[in-house]
């Protein structure tokens, strides 16, 4: 694989460049970005070692689209005009359904395989790339038999070589389920976030006062906007649905509070604690 191209350079897109140059020193990344200073950034990370346009891709072995979603939706269509018939191309994008329906009747969609790396952090941008991201995480891929057998094996020995386990889904069922296992919690936390921050105008008490829980529980509430609101949009009926079941979760929770009954806390919070056998579980 010589000729890598990396449109979008952030998180995801970054670190996908840092683990396959381990494997394939020999290969040039080349970045395609919206902004000049992204792509100056990941030049001087060494993320990538060209810059290049939508134009330089009928050259391309590898296309990796790490973009928002809304962006490739609209650019997905012509990124598979512009490959050559040998010329594998996968996203990484967090919805799946909205993605897979655009390039549907695409005469290049054979060389396209849907993906989506359950890896990340809150952090974006060419500076959040790190190494060894994917190690160790699963890659949910839809519509596999979609795409040509020989593109799927390279993509599969490429995700295998950097530690991914591979799952297979259809992409509506992954949207569904998506919705409540990430979506929701970037919800919630970034509401979570929301009530403090409303609550204590003075920043320093919520740092004096803020223990590694609310830490952790609010994590999430640092991720980036302009990666999050298309994939709300996206997949905003699942996403009303798991935020209605969230709500009448606290709804009941509120009420318990507000009758005393504290022996039905005690039981929910014990029935949820079922959660660490299955979080050790996925380890
Ligand atoms: P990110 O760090 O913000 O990077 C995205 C990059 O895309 C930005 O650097 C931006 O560069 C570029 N970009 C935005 N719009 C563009 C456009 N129209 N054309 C070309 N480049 C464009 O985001 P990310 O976390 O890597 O996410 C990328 C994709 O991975 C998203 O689809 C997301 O759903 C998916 N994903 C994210 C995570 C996660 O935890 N973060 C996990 C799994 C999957 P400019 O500065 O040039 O605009």
């Amino acid at each position: 694989m010589k000729n890598i191209f990396c449109i979008g350079i952030g998180l995801i897109g970054g670190s996908f460049a840092i683990d396959i140059k381990k494997q394939h020193p020999e290969s040039i990344i080349y970045g395609i970005s919206r902004k000049d200073a992204t792509l100056e950034k990941a030049l001087e990370l060494n993320l990538i070692d060209k810059k290049a346009t939508l134009d330089d891709l009928n050259n391309a072995d590898l296309v990796i689209v790490s973009i928002p979603v809304d962006a490739t939706v609209k650019l997905l269509p012509t990124i598979l005009d512009k490959i050559s018939d040998k010329t594998l191309v996968f996203d990484a994008g967090s919805t799946k359904e909205a993605i897979c329906k655009v390039v549907e009747h695409h005469k290049n969609r054979r060389n396209f395989l849907a993906c989506h790396p359950i890896a990340g952090t809150e952090n974006s941008g060419p500076t959040a790339a790190i190494s060894d991201l994917y190690k160790g995480k699963t890659n949910i891929i839809c519509e596999v038999e979609k795409t040509t057998f020989h593109l799927q094996e390279k993509a599969l020995d490429l995700f295998r070589a950097i530690g991914m386990r591979i799952r297979y889904m259809d992409p509506v069922s992954h949207d569904k389920h998506i919705a409540y296992v990430s979506h929701l919690s970037h919800i919630s936390s970034f509401m979570l976030g929301k009530t403090v921050l409303a609550k204590e105008k003075n920043e320093r008490d919520i740092f004096d006062m803020a223990g590694s829980g609310f830490a952790s529980t609010v994590r999430l509430a640092k991720s980036s906007p302009a990666m999050w609101a298309p994939i709300f949009n996206q997949n905003k009926e699942n996403v009303i649905e798991s935020l209605e079941e969230y709500i009448n979760n606290l709804q009941k929770f509120k009420e318990l509070m507000q009758q005393d009954n504290f022996s039905e806390i005690f039981k929910e919070m014990e029935n949820t604690n079922y959660i660490k056998q299955i979080l050790n579980g996925i380890k």
